[in-house]
């Protein structure tokens, strides 16, 4: 969607010498439902038509803002039209438009880090920013007015994947783990790996695993075949709820096993993983909405196969 003048971030970022930020979460309205957002862009046409667009909001939880590498934030915000300026945008869903905005910048203001579950991941964590009178310019437009959910919903899809890979990847390393403790450890006479309970937790485990890497390399699959991220949408809803529920189960065994020592994080990184992936149901989008998402698509297919 960028322009060549925007390229000028996307080769420091993808060798990782940058960061970036997504703003779109907002603390005053559900943001689950992109339609609530308030942030304002607001477009001035001045004398000799020069156009200027300016940024006003507060957005929350903006995983990276606050890290020091940070360059630029992609900010999704609702358009107003001033002085002038009128909206001549023909989309569907065409009230929000999403804007670059080079960072540090005058006029976006950290407010605080939250922490995750009382992890305090700042200054890399999720920022409160306040947005107050930031200065922009049509450059600073993600592929024009009216945009925002265009862009949102084709940058999601893939970032999901890659959300569902790393769950698989904690929940393959908590099994690891699970198995060494219970061949390691004794209780009553026999060790953890002999107690059926213990074999139990760990045969479930393995089918949530396997059952999360099926999903993701099916939709992952389907991505590579369809090249548009909305056509596999479904699947993409599919295993945003499925993978962190499947892989949380996962973890939360592994924590049984380890007994005391799976619930501190200072010896073991189950404790940690289990927060990351509970925060999970929530961040890019809450479990229900996915699940919205499946439910209404298979409704309609079932539907139209019954015309
Ligand atoms: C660790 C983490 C990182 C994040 N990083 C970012 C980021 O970088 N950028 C960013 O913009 N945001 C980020 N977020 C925010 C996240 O995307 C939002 O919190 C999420 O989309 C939900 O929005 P909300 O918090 O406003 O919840 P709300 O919209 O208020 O929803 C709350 C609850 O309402 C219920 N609900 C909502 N809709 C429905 C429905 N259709 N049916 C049934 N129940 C429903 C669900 O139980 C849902 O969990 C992050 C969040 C976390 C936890």
């Amino acid at each position: 969607f960028g322009t060549p003048q925007q390229e000028q971030y996307l080769v420091p970022l993808l060798r990782g010498e940058i960061r970036s930020a997504f703003l779109m979460t907002e603390p005053e309205v559900a943001s689950s439902d992109p339609t609530n957002l308030q942030t304002k862009l607001t477009k001035h046409v001045g004398a000799h038509g020069r156009t200027k667009y300016v940024l006003n909001g507060r957005k929350w939880w903006s995983t990276g803002a606050m890290d020091p590498r940070c360059r630029f934030a992609l900010v999704v915000a609702r358009m107003e039209y001033a002085d002038g300026a009128t909206n001549t945008t023909t989309n569907k869903h065409g009230a929000h438009t999403i804007v670059l905005v080079p960072m540090p910048q005058p006029g976006v203001v950290f407010e605080r880090a939250l922490t995750l579950f009382g992890y305090d991941d700042a200054p890399n964590g999720h920022a409160e920013v306040s947005l107050k009178e930031v200065q922009l310019s049509k450059e600073n437009l993600i592929a024009g007015e009216g945009s925002g959910f265009r862009v949102s919903q084709a940058r999601l899809g893939p970032g999901r994947i890659h959300h569902c890979m790393r769950a698989i990847g904690m929940a393959a390393r908590s099994l690891e783990l699970m198995l060494e403790r219970s061949m390691e450890r004794q209780a009553f006479g026999k060790y953890l790996a002999e107690h059926g309970g213990c074999q139990e937790m760990i045969a479930d485990s393995v089918a949530d695993l396997e059952s999360a890497r099926c999903l993701t390399l099916n939709c992952a699959a389907t991505m590579d075949v369809v090249k548009e991220p909305k056509l596999a949408r479904n699947q993409v809803a599919l295993i945003k709820y499925a993978v962190p529920d499947m892989t949380y189960r996962v973890v939360d065994r592994a924590i049984q096993l380890f007994g005391g020592a799976g619930v501190s994080d200072q010896d073991h990184c189950l404790a940690r993983f289990l927060v990351g992936l509970r925060s999970l149901r929530i961040a890019d989008g809450p479990d229900a909405v996915h699940k919205r998402t499946v439910a209404v698509s298979f409704l309609k297919k079932f539907h139209q196969s019954r015309l």
